[in-house]
This record gives structure tokens, C-alpha cells and sequence, in this order.
């Protein structure tokens, strides 16, 4: 299966059980993965970029050693919260709060949308910091775990033909985050997320080019065996100059 095989640790370190693989064969690896599948693809990639990279480059160490192991061996999976209902392509409009508590650290509260995998064991929600008396200390990011009180997975965004991935909102109701919870430093959530998403959008660039060259690859099968009038489609000019045209834009 593809947690046995290593596909859900494809960039984690060996000491935590990943096979630690640099982006070139990770590429390489997602082509090939969503040229059989796109949507397994994408759950694929989702977790062990925007899931893990979070908790890899931002962790502490104790959270690490404690959760990466299994997290790289697909006993559990990793999701990222960052978008919501006015903040998609604009993720500057977040609302998401986290409010400082004295010393037992943060109260989180929002809705977040769109969330890959929302429902994963632990779950990377970014939210902008705020002291009780309102005072603002920009965006933070947190790992929640599921099942902490307040946190609710809501209504599935429906895709079309995104069948082994499932985008839910997120519900959080004054979810509890303890200070071993927060990812890099006070005010420096954007960090995490921009680190998530430049490899998130090379690894989306390399699960649709996988497809795509699937879908060629088909294309050419087909003309190679339908017989028309004029003999086998695939030596009809048209159709050759379509192919040619599909194959230079790949
Ligand atoms: C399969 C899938 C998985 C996802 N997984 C996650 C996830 O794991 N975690 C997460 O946080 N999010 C996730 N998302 C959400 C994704 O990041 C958002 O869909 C994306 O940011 C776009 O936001 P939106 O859908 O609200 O589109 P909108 O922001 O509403 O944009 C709609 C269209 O309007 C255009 N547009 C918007 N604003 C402007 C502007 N100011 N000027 C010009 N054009 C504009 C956009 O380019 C786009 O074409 C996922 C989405 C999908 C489809």
C-alpha cells in the first residue's frame, strides 16, 4: 500500500522513517502517481507538502520525533488550513483569530474552507494573533489535532472527479492551542505558508503534467488503432498536426 511503500514520507528525513528524497525524484515520483491517478495525486502531494512541510520546518523537535514517524508511514495525515470564505486567491483577508490566554497559550476561532483532507489527524490552521486586550501580533500558524474540543469538520466542497481527496470547511470554536502547538515563531505564519505553498505549486505543476501526459499518451493509442475512411486516424494530417500541436505545448 502507499503508506508501506513510503509515498506519505516522500520528503521526510530517513531518521523519522521518510524516504528523504529531494524535489527532482519527488517530481518525478507525482508525474508518474497522477498519470495513473490524478486525484490519488493530489492527496498524495497535499499531505507532504502543505500537511508536513508545516510540521518539518516549523516544529520543534518534540513534535517531530513524536509525530512525523507515523505521519510519514500514512498512519495518520497531515492537512493545511489556511484558506476561507472571503479569503481564497486573497489570503492577506484571513479572519481566523487566535487570542492569547495568560500561559496556557491561544483560544482559536473561525471557519476555514476548501481544506484538502480537513478531517487528518493534525491539521495546520493559520489565524492572526491577538493578545486578550485586543492587541494584534500579525499571523501565527498552529498544529491542531483532531478531536481537541471546538474543532469541527464541516460541509464538503464538491469537485469534479476529485474522488480520493475531499475539501471540507473547518469549524473552529474557541479550539484550545497549547504553546508546544505553534509552528515557527509569533507573527511568523506567513513563513509557514509561503514555504507550504512555493513547493505546493511545484508539486501541482508536476500532478497536472503527469495527467496531461497520460491523457497524450492515450490520444495517440487511439489514433493508433481507429481505422476511418481514409485509412488509420493517427496518419491523417489534421489529426497529426493536432498531435504535434498537444506534444510541443507539453
Ligand atoms: C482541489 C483543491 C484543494 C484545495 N486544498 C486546499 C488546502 O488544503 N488548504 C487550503 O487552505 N486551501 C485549499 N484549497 C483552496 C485554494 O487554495 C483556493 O481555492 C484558491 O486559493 C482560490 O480561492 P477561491 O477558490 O476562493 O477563488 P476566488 O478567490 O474566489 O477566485 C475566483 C477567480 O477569481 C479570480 N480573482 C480573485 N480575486 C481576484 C483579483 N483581485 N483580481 C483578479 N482576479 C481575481 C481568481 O484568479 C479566480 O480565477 C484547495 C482548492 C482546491 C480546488
Amino acid at each position: 500500500d502507499l503508506g508501506n511503500r513510503g509515498l506519505f514520507g516522500l520528503q521526510i528525513p530517513e531518521s523519522y522513517g521518510g524516504l528523504g528524497l529531494n524535489h527532482r525524484d519527488t517530481v518525478a515520483i507525482l508525474q508518474q502517481l497522477s498519470a495513473i491517478d490524478v486525484s490519488l495525486a493530489t492527496l498524495v502531494f497535499l499531505h507532504n507538502t502543505n500537511g508536513l512541510r508545516p510540521i518539518l520546518n516549523f516544529g520543534s523537535e518534540e513534535m517531530k520525533s513524536q509525530l512525523l514517524p507515523g505521519l510519514a508511514a500514512g498512519r495518520q495525515l497531515a492537512a493545511f488550513a489556511l484558506s476561507e470564505p472571503v479569503a481564497g486567491s486573497n489570503i492577506g483577508a484571513i479572519q481566523t483569530k487566535a487570542i492569547r490566554e495568560a500561559k496556557s497559550g491561544w483560544q482559536l476561532s473561525g471557519e476555514k474552507r476548501w481544506n484538502g483532507s480537513s478531517w487528518a489527524g493534525v491539521v495546520t490552521v493559520i489565524a492572526r494573533e491577538y493578545d486578550a486586550d485586543g492587541t494584534s501580533h500579525g499571523v501565527s500558524a498552529f498544529l491542531v489535532r483532531q478531536g481537541t474540543p471546538g474543532l469541527k469538520v464541516g460541509e464538503e466542497s464538491l469537485t469534479l472527479g476529485m474522488r480520493a481527496i475531499v475539501q471540507n470547511s473547518l469549524q473552529l470554536d474557541h479550539v484550545s492551542a497549547d504553546p508546544a502547538s505553534q509552528l515557527g515563531t509569533t507573527g511568523g505564519g506567513w513563513k509557514v505558508v509561503n514555504d507550504a505553498l512555493s513547493v505546493g505549486r511545484l508539486m501541482t505543476a508536476a500532478v497536472c503534467l503527469g495527467g496531461t501526459k497520460r491523457a497524450a499518451q492515450l490520444l495517440f493509442r487511439y489514433a493508433g488503432v481507429r481505422e476511418i475512411a481514409s485509412g488509420k486516424l493517427i496518419d491523417h494530417p489534421h489529426t497529426r498536426q493536432r498531435l504535434a500541436e498537444i506534444t510541443s505545448q507539453i
